[in-house]
C-alpha cells in the first residue's frame, strides 16, 4: 500500500511545512481517545488506530498529518469508567478548533478530522464553529466506511470488539493480547431496531447510536469492557478494513485536490 514516507508535522521544520502548503494545503488531524478497551487491548487503542490510518493515508497520498492529541471527548456513558480519561466537550471542541486555526496560519485551507473514536458530540460542533470562521473542515469516523460491514465482519461494530480488535491487530499487534480477548454485551434502553450501530446501514426512522441516551453508564453495565465479540478478530479482517478506509480517504483527498487547487479556500467570501 505504501508509496512514500508519511508526512508528520511534528517531524518537519516550519520552512518545509509552509513550502508544502503552497503545493498541497490539505491537512489531516487524526484523533482518538484514552479509553479502556477490554482486557486485551491498550487504553490508547483509538489514538493508535487513528495514527495508523493517518500514516497509511499520508504514505499513499503525500498529505500533511497534524499531530494526534491522544485524548478525546466521550459519550456521557463512558464517564466514570476506569482507564478512561475523557475531556469535557467544551475542552475538546476548543482543542480541535485551536489546532486547526493554528495549522491555517502556515497556509493550510482544507482540513479533515479523522476520528477513530465515537466523539461526534464535539467534532460536529467544532466543524460548524470553524465553518463560521470560513475554515473548510470535514470530519469522519473510520467506521463510517463500514456501512454495511457484514461483507467484512460477522458482527456490527461496537467497542473493543471484532472490528476494533481486528484493526488493532493489523496496525499495532505489539499492544494486543488475543489470549485475553473476550465477549461482552450491552443492554440498550430501547430496542436495537431503533438504533443504528456504528458500521450499520441506517434504515428509515432509525437513530444513530449517538442521538440519544440509549445506554446506562458503562461502569454499571459492562463486565468485560467489551461490547461485541473480540474473539472473532483477525489480522486479515483488520487489513481489509484498513485498506477500505485508506482508499476511501485517499479518494476524498483526490476529489478536494481536483476541485480546489492549493491556495484556494472553498469557503472564501
Ligand atoms: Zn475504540
Amino acid at each position: 500500500m505504501s508509496e512514500g514516507k508519511a508526512r508528520w508535522w511534528q517531524e518537519m521544520t516550519a520552512k518545509d511545512i509552509v513550502a508544502h502548503a503552497k503545493k498541497d494545503d490539505i491537512a489531516i488531524l487524526p484523533i482518538g481517545a484514552i479509553e479502556q478497551h477490554g482486557p486485551h487491548c491498550p487504553c490508547g487503542d483509538d489514538s493508535y488506530n487513528a495514527i495508523g490510518f493517518a500514516r497509511l493515508i499520508s504514505e499513499k497520498t503525500g498529505v500533511m498529518l497534524l499531530p494526534c492529541p491522544m485524548y478525546g471527548s466521550h459519550p456521557y456513558m463512558h464517564w466514570g469508567m476506569p482507564g478512561n480519561i475523557p475531556l469535557t466537550y467544551e475542552t475538546h471542541i476548543g482543542l480541535l478548533m485551536d489546532i486547526i486555526r493554528g495549522a491555517k496560519v502556515s497556509g493550510f485551507n482544507k482540513f479533515i478530522i479523522l476520528s477513530a473514536h465515537g466523539q461526534v458530540s464535539s467534532t460536529i460542533v467544532a466543524v460548524h464553529k470553524l465553518g463560521l470562521e470560513r475554515i473548510f473542515t470535514l470530519s469522519l469516523h473510520w467506521y463510517d466506511m463500514l456501512r454495511d460491514n457484514k461483507d467484512l465482519l460477522d458482527t456490527y461494530m461496537w467497542h473493543a470488539d471484532e472490528a476494533e480488535t481486528s484493526v488493532a491487530l493489523y496496525l499495532f499487534p505489539e499492544f494486543v493480547d488475543m489470549s485475553k480477548a473476550d465477549k461482552g454485551h450491552r443492554e440498550p434502553l430501547v430496542d436495537d431496531k431503533f438504533i443504528i450501530a456504528p458500521g450499520q446501514r441506517p434504515g428509515p426512522g432509525m437513530m444513530y447510536h449517538f442521538e440519544g441516551t440509549f445506554s446506562k453508564f458503562e461502569h454499571q453495565e459492562l463486565s468485560t469492557g467489551i461490547i461485541g465479540d473480540a474473539t472473532l478478530a483477525t489480522v486479515e479482517k483488520g487489513e481489509k478494513i484498513v485498506s477500505r478506509v485508506v482508499d476511501h480517504v485517499a479518494e476524498l483527498i483526490e476529489d478536494i485536490r481536483k476541485r480546489y487547487p492549493a491556495g484556494v479556500n472553498p469557503l472564501a467570501a
